[in-house]
């Protein structure tokens, strides 16, 4: 067995997990459409089907201090246990264990109605909350002990209490947020008794035969947060009170520190349920960018926890575990901690996906049927689009052959990969690599198609996914020697200068600043590097793991200045989630940004601009162009077979890999 320690089973006593792998609760949106259980049934059940010992669905709120105007609770409405039933049954079909994640909200509520230990609005949320009454506190237990009851009766397995991430319970434990001075606040054990009430009701209501999962803030990463020794303190309590594990929270969602974006290291903050571990006797479970079966085993057999929880690498693959166990993790589809598709989406309220598995929560809706009518196709271009495209084709019984001109599959990823922080590309590319070979995709590279060869009457049907080409904006001087490419810059065709400008600050200016303000080390191979970057204190002496601590900086490569034309702020349209981190990793590396610039010329002194109307010169050695780009498409004319346009050869703006795959997908779906 490969991963002894992973794939190891847990005996809590009045039950066993199958392995030491839990899915860690995500909120998919599938919770938020009304009569969506036999969708959440198929999507936990596929998980289950994939080896995953235990789930924990996404938060379900408690009552109307959570829930938006009107809205009642799961547990007091009309037939909920015969609908939870369906999810329950259909996990336990497939031999996996399932709870229910009880998620007050808090202070980050998105009601008006909302309540917290105190009247202290929190930053990223425009309600003010109310300081909860006596008789509100009393009530909130109460709502979680009869939430969990219900759990039970639908068949759940356990409820997972979620007491970290700045929410409700969390909130009462921290100073920060706890300002009170009755018996819920001040001392210590005064904050600390909401949670540890909300576990002993909850224990009495369900008895012994339930698992109780309370996810503890183990690293609040805010100011105010708890100490170290505190954070231990609670966990024995919590222990007395009846949980039957903890799993580990890192950071509030108002930190300003990266938790889980890719730039993050993998299992980055394991060391902290470690350190925590060593005081306690329930099972640990720990979390954060943990996303290969070679990283979870080596984070279980150091001892830093009795299980590891992961959430979206189940999104990218169900079936993560019983690949590993099979020794196939080279065909284990690597979540890239991108978010683009599932906590992008979720926080502009669309329904969770999966950048690189399109297929995740819509598993009713994108079936891979195979195709009664078998095809031979050829698909011009090995990018996200031409691959995602060949092997589902290949996968429904089509004859696939793919062609790309570049001596390596990968398209845009393989300059994607290169920069700081976007390593985790490569496993895309790896993934996609063996599915071609499993699937008998004939791979032809180094070979530019023209229109002749696919009228050649070899094919039936062609896929065009020849992706795109860089604008050159129309600026005098643009041919200057100084003018380079963004492709010359991160291949390193060209050698870069000390001073560099770039224009347009897309998703790709951002790129290629990070790409040249960096030295030689990526932070986000090497934690220590990567933790004293955003200041956080890995002898945990520090409150909250960050008061008084200086993140120190290695000095930046370059002196490089951004540049757009828009008078929006520069980054506003950077993906949801992560677009702060871009902007403030850049920031601590002094990339200057402008926006609302003209550019008037270029020449020997530099790049001459407008900027906000005042004219500047920017003395710099490289100006390097960022500025979009333009589907490469000629291949679509003058064919006598039928053609789909797919990825960046459709459609090149607001173009990314998400949107290829999705497009590159549905429609190998239908050929
Ligand atoms: P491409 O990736 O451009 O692939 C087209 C392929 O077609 C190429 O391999 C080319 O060689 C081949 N080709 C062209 N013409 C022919 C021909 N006649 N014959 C044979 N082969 C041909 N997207 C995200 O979603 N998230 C990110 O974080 C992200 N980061 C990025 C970072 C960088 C630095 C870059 C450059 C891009 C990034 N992208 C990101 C964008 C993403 O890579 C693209 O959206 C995606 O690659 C588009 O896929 P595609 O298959 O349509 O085209
Ligand atoms: P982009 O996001 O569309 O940005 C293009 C930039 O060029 C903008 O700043 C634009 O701003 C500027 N521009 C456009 N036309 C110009 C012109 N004629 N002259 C001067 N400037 C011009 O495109 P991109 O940065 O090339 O990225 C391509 C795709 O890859 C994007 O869709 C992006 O989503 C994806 N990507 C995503 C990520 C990610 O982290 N999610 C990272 C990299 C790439 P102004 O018009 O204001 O000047
Ligand atoms: Fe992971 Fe990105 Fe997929 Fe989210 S969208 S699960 S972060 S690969």
């Amino acid at each position: 067995m490969s991963y002894p320690h992973m794939l190891q089973p847990l005996d809590l006593g009045f039950t066993q997990l199958r392995n030491r792998v839990l899915m860690g609760s995500m909120h998919t949106g599938l919770e938020d459409i009304p009569e969506s259980h036999a969708r959440m049934a198929a999507f936990y059940a596929e998980r289950a089907a994939g080896g995953v010992a235990l789930i924990v669905t996404g938060g379900f709120m408690p009552n109307e201090h959570c829930l938006p105007a009107g809205e009642i609770p799961v547990y007091r409405q009309e037939g909920a246990v015969d609908k939870h039933r369906l999810i329950t049954d259909a996990v336990h079909k497939e031999g996996g264990k399932i709870c229910l994640q009880i998620l007050h909200t808090g202070r980050y509520s998105r009601t008006e109605n909302l309540i917290a230990p105190s009247a202290i609005q929190a930053p990223i949320n425009r309600f003010v909350p109310a300081a909860a009454t006596e008789e509100q506190i009393l009530q909130q237990i109460e709502d979680f002990a009869e939430f969990a009851q219900f759990c039970q009766e639908a068949g759940y397995d356990g409820v997972e209490i979620m007491g970290s991430e700045g929410y409700f319970i969390n909130e009462f434990i921290a100073e920060r947020t706890n300002q009170r001075k009755d018996r819920w606040g001040g001392s210590f054990d005064n904050r600390i008794r909401l949670a540890l009430e909300i576990v002993r009701r909850t224990r009495e209501r369900v008895g012994k035969e339930f698992i109780i999962i309370f996810r503890l803030s183990m690293l609040d990463l805010v100011e105010g947060g708890s100490s170290f020794d505190e954070t231990v303190q609670l966990g024995k309590a919590l222990e007395e009170a009846g949980v039957t594990i903890i799993n580990t929270g890192i950071g509030w969602h108002e930190s300003q520190i990266p938790t889980i974006a890719t730039k993050v290291p993998r299992a980055a903050f394991t060391w902290v349920s470690a350190r925590f571990r060593e005081h306690l006797k329930v099972p640990i479970i720990t979390s954060n960018r943990i996303n290969t079966p070679e990283v979870a085993e080596e984070v279980l057999s150091r001892g830093d926890a009795d299980m590891v929880s992961m959430a979206r690498p189940f999104l990218a693959d169900p079936h993560f575990v019983n690949k590993a166990a099979a020794n196939q993790s080279a065909q284990i589809n690597t979540c890239i901690a991108c978010n683009q598709a599932c906590l992008d989406h979720i926080f502009q309220g669309q329904l969770t996906s999966c950048l690189v598995n399109p297929r995740a929560c819509h598993e009713l809706e994108l079936t891979l049927t195979p195709t009664q009518e078998p095809k031979k196709i050829a698909v011009v271009g090995a990018g996200p689009a031409g691959l995602a495209f060949a092997t589902t084709a290949a996968e429904r019984g089509h004859t696939v052959t793919l062609f790309d001109s570049a001596a390596q599959i990968g398209g845009q990823f393989n300059l994607a990969k290169r920069i700081p922080g976007k390593e985790e590309f490569n496993e895309t590319l790896r993934y996609f690599g063996n599915r071609l070979e499993v699937l008998n995709v004939d791979v032809k590279l180094n070979t530019r198609v023209d229109t002749a060869m696919l009228n050649s009457g070899a094919f039936d049907a062609v896929a065009i996914a020849t992706g795109i080409t860089p604008r050159t904006p129309k600026i005098p001087g643009i041919d200057h020697p100084s003018v380079v490419s963004y492709i010359d810059t991160i291949t390193g065709k060209t050698k870069i200068g000390q001073r560099v400008a770039l224009i347009g600050a897309g998703g790709i200016g951002f790129d290629v600043a990070e790409f040249l303000s960096h030295g030689q080390e990526s932070p986000s191979q090497n934690i220590p590097v990567f933790m004293r970057e955003w200041g956080v204190d890995m002898t945990l002496a520090a409150r909250g793991g960050i008061e008084g601590v200086n993140a120190s900086l290695e000095a930046p490569a370059r002196e490089i200045t951004l540049l757009q034309r828009k008078e929006t702020k520069v980054g506003s349209n950077l993906g949801k989630t992560t677009g702060w981190i871009h902007r403030l990793g850049l920031m601590k590396r002094h990339v200057k940004m402008l926006a609302a610039c003209e550019y008037i010329k270029i020449d020997d002194e530099g790049l001459h601009l407008l900027v906000k109307g005042e004219p500047r010169v920017l003395k710099v050695d490289n100006i390097v162009i960022c500025a979009g780009q333009v589907s490469l498409r000629e291949l679509a004319d003058g064919l006598n077979i039928p053609s789909h346009l797919i990825g960046g050869a459709n459609v090149a703006a607001e173009l990314d890999a998400k949107r290829a795959i999705d497009e590159a997908t549905r429609v190998a779906l239908t050929i």
